[in-house]
């Protein structure tokens, strides 16, 4: 009995010297004073001995077990020091490493010009109002005098997501939506996204940025509207700008103007971005046509108003001096720094 203890306890503190983790320690206690462990054995066995020997035996196993479990224990704070060293060794710190910089981002050029834009339209009394990109047919054509097989809506250019929606071709039905729900005197610009079934090259792209202008009131004329957009020119470009009017069309304005200012990188002389003749398109605007006005249910005989929409990519172009539209769009950091 005595040799069978003593082997038991010395194979014990044996396996615990050598133990390297806590989990193995726990398998260790298992083994020896789990349910079934060696020792709880030893201790249920002492009923199977002649009751005189059991007092000898009884106290032997549980010296025993006393030293294995103050084993245990010192062995157990042993391993629980070396996992904290190991943990603190992972997890250091190094206080003297050079912080991460935070990237800051710049306001892209169409931003810069937006920004511009409604600064100059606010003070003039114009109120910013914007609206869904994809859009009714309804508002984005027929309300503004392009009927179905208007040559105007050409299937080409249009994106459509089914027969009756399209992604919104210029920011124009917000003037329809706005007349819809107020009486005149409206002032509004539009800024938005727009889309046109374009192949991407140096001045095209399939989605662009238009800023739309609409004054509707008593006795608007075209006088107002030449007066708003040389304000609007002199302040974007400088005071030296001169502003020209020429005759085109559109089905929702009549009559309607082309608007071309003197070119503002010679000033007027001629040069390669102005073709050689000294002017630059910028914007297309008209009369409100009264047919627009009576889809909207306004009486054309007693109100009146005036219309316009630029290209807003096309102007950053021009004031940044970018010539190709697809910088603008590619998000090449590079470029996009020097704003
Ligand atoms: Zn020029």
């Amino acid at each position: 009995m005595r040799e069978r203890v003593q082997q038991i306890i010395s194979q014990a503190l044996q396996e615990l010297d050598a133990t390297r983790t806590l989990n193995d320690l726990e398998a260790i206690r298992v083994k020896y004073l789990g349910r079934k462990g060696l020792i709880t054995l030893l201790l249920r066995g002492l009923g199977e001995l002649p009751p005189e020997r059991r007092p000898e035996a009884g106290r032997l196993i549980n010296d025993a077990r006393a030293s294995f479990e103050a084993k245990l224990q010192s062995r157990g704070e042993e391993l629980a020091a070396v996992e904290r060293e190991r943990v603190l060794a992972r997890e250091v710190i190094d206080i003297t490493m050079p912080g991460r910089r935070p990237v800051i981002g710049s306001m892209h050029p169409v931003t810069i010009i937006y920004n511009e834009l409604e600064r100059i339209f606010s003070r003039l009394g114009f109120e910013v109002v914007t609206g869904p990109e994809i859009e009714l047919d309804y508002y984005n054509f027929e309300a503004l005098n392009v009927p179905k097989y208007h040559p105007a809506r050409d299937i080409q250019d249009t994106f459509y997501v089914s027969e009756d929606v399209v992604l919104r071709t210029h920011t124009s039905p917000m003037q329809v939506r706005t007349m819809e729900r107020r009486k005149p005197p409206i002032r509004i610009v539009v800024p938005g996204r727009v889309y046109r079934s374009d192949a991407s090259d140096a001045s095209h792209s399939p989605m662009f940025h238009q800023l739309e202008g609409l004054a509707v009131d008593e006795d608007v004329t075209f006088a107002d509207l030449k007066g708003t957009l040389e304000i609007f020119a002199r302040d974007l470009f400088g005071p030296e700008t001169e502003v020209r009017f020429r005759p085109s069309y559109f089905p929702f304005t009549e009559p309607s103007a082309e608007v071309d200012i003197s070119c503002i990188i010679c000033g007027g002389k001629g040069c390669r971005v102005c073709k050689n003749t000294g002017w630059l398109e910028i914007l297309g605007s008209g009369m409100v046509h009264p047919n627009v006005l009576r889809n909207v249910g306004y009486d054309p005989g007693k109100v009146s108003g005036f219309a316009f929409g630029m290209g807003v990519d096309r102007i950053a172009m021009l004031r940044f001096g970018i010539d190709d539209m697809r910088l603008l769009f590619e998000n090449d950091m590079r470029f996009l720094k020097q704003f």
